[in-house]
């Protein structure tokens, strides 16, 4: 396992120092491969104080234009339905979660490209302005608060400003229970989540609005596909409670969007057979995930694993991941 590692690493390094040399493209020649980006968000800076999940403008901007430039960047219809070019890297972008930072910095970029995305949005605005995990981590970072109690157990704030009980994190624990519960969070925290400079912040947790996403809907480069209504974990609570998060999605994207939505990325990537059945009786034909769940379900059309961008690298190292398929 070890050599494996060392011969990995020392790969992975080769790669780089070519790229840096300006070889990058002696690298991708003949690099056959089939990926679907994932990202979050994209910010000013690229701060991970905040979460992992976000990239700056500038990275987001010199990284199209590399993969536009060297790769065949393709929209997702394009991508189901396999039309590839031979010895490259056939590439479609997808963002999840429908953040306002995207129709600000990444559709800008994407057009100044060319290039096609999907944007999987989440429906919450008529129970909240916001996303769950956005809330806890921006709370989590900025109260002075070092306990909480949530369902009767005392969690401790660590020095990475998050609160443990037992080992575990709440933002975890919140991937384990219903919305009811992760609304009495937003209620433990109200006054926290007040005192917040939320303008300031704006990047970290806005969404779009209906009107951005009807902008979005029908501009030729770009589709919306669905995301759940309120991005709990669907495997982790009643079939019935995740099947209204579906319906209820789709519904509400379907009157702000004039049109069928037909594809769903699961939050957290967390499917089952159930909920995937669900899905495909209410004429979703394409299944987004992270990683497939068992070797038929790669073989299976409908689904489409993806690869997800890391903020914490440089464009080089995304590069040459990007170009293995794979971090491990
Ligand atoms: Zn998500």
């Amino acid at each position: 396992m070890l050599w494996i590692r060392i011969k990995y690493r020392l790969g992975l390094l080769y790669n780089i120092t070519l790229f840096k040399l300006g070889l990058g493209k002696l690298l991708l020649k003949n690099r056959y491969g089939e990926r679907i980006l994932l990202f979050h968000g994209i910010d000013r800076n690229g701060e991970t104080r905040y979460n992992s999940r976000f990239v700056s403008e500038t990275f987001f901007d010199a990284f199209i234009n590399y993969i536009t430039t060297h790769y065949n960047v393709i929209s997702l219809d394009d991508f189901y339905n396999k039309k590839f070019k031979k010895n490259t890297l056939n590439i479609a972008i997808t963002f999840d979660d429908g953040y306002l930072n995207n129709y600000k910095y990444a559709v800008p970029i994407l057009q100044k490209y060319n290039a096609p995305a999907c944007f999987y949005i989440t429906t919450v605005h008529k129970k909240a302005p916001y996303l769950w995990p956005d809330f806890i981590d921006l709370v989590s970072y900025h109260t002075t608060r070092t306990e909480i109690t949530f369902q009767q157990n005392l969690y401790k704030k660590n020095n990475k400003n998050e609160f443990i009980w037992n080992g575990i994190s709440l933002k975890t624990i919140a991937k384990t229970v219903s919305y009811d519960a992760i609304e009495s969070i937003y209620h433990i925290f109200s006054e926290d989540w007040k005192n917040l400079p939320l303008e300031a912040l704006g990047d970290y947790w806005k969404l779009m609005s209906p009107e951005q996403i009807k902008v979005i809907a029908i501009h030729p480069l770009f589709t919306i596909g669905a995301h759940g209504n309120t991005h709990i974990n669907l495997t982790n609570v009643p079939l019935e409670v995740a099947q209204n998060e579906i319906l209820t999605s789709k519904q509400q994207l379907e009157s702000i969007c004039k049109r069928h939505i037909t594809e769903f990325a699961f939050p957290f990537g967390a499917y089952n057979p159930d909920i995937a059945k669900y899905c495909s009786e209410l004429g979703f034909k394409r299944l987004l995930l992270i990683d497939y769940n068992t070797k038929e379900d790669s073989q299976n059309e409908n689904y489409k694993n993806r690869f997800v961008i890391n903020p914490y690298i440089s464009m080089e190292q995304q590069i040459s991941y990007l170009l293995k398929g794979s971090y491990f």
